[in-house]
């Protein structure tokens, strides 16, 4: 008799979230390169939950929404650049 599983196929490969700390598989992460993020997906979602519908604008269509939304003077625009050696 054969056991067949109807369960996703699952390689039992996991990786340790950088920011939970939690043992998860490999589907939760989004891949990078040839890698995955250090970060869950849950974790990337409650990080960037804020600015994520933001992320696909550009500096001038975010300045144009800001002001159709009555937001008016300085925008200062940082840069954080994370380089890994
Ligand atoms: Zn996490």
């Amino acid at each position: 008799m054969c056991n067949i599983t109807t369960s996703p196929e699952y390689t039992g490969e996991t990786k340790k979230c950088k920011c939970c700390g939690k043992d998860l598989p490999l589907t939760h992460f989004q891949k990078r390169g040839i890698g995955y993020r250090s970060v869950c997906n849950d974790c990337l979602k409650r990080e960037s939950g804020a600015t994520d519908k933001f992320k696909d604008f550009t500096s001038r269509e975010l300045i144009d929404e800001l002001k159709a939304r009555g937001y008016e003077g300085q925008l200062t625009k940082k840069v954080v650049e994370t380089i890994k050696l």
